[in-house]
């Protein structure tokens, strides 16, 4: 598990719970927990540790081998405790992660992004 847990997007926000290898499907998924104690409102920047609720996300990432990667990422939602905020319940950011509404990480989109800009540039030269 130590290996896989230096793998994560993020390894020090991120603690790995267990994961599952489906020789059929050639998947590995990987239960992981966002782990930061405070987390701050992304509206007013108010630290809190008020956890609201808790909700999972399936995000794909970087494969590895013939297997793709699927993070199943539990995430939780947090009261902001400044009186004065408009934000009275938030989704904590995991920046290093990925962004809020996307279904695969950082560092997959980067990677593909990557690919097809490289692509464009071979069929402008070709
Ligand atoms: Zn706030």
């Amino acid at each position: 598990m130590s290996v896989l847990t230096h793998l994560l997007p993020d390894s020090t926000n991120l603690k790995l719970e267990n994961c599952f290898l489906d020789e059929i499907k050639t998947q590995i998924k990987l239960i992981v927990s966002a782990i930061s104690r405070v987390v701050n409102c992304p509206v007013c920047n108010q630290p809190t540790h008020k956890i609201h609720s808790r909700y999972e996300r399936f995000l794909a990432d970087l494969p590895w081998a013939d297997y793709s990667i699927t993070l199943q990422l539990r995430v939780r939602k947090f009261f902001c405790i400044n009186t004065e905020c408009k934000r009275r319940i938030f989704t904590e950011r995991l920046t290093n992660v990925t962004a809020p509404w996307a279904r695969r990480t950082l560092r997959l989109a980067q990677r593909l992004s990557a690919i097809a800009l490289a692509n464009v540039m071979v069929v402008q030269q070709g």
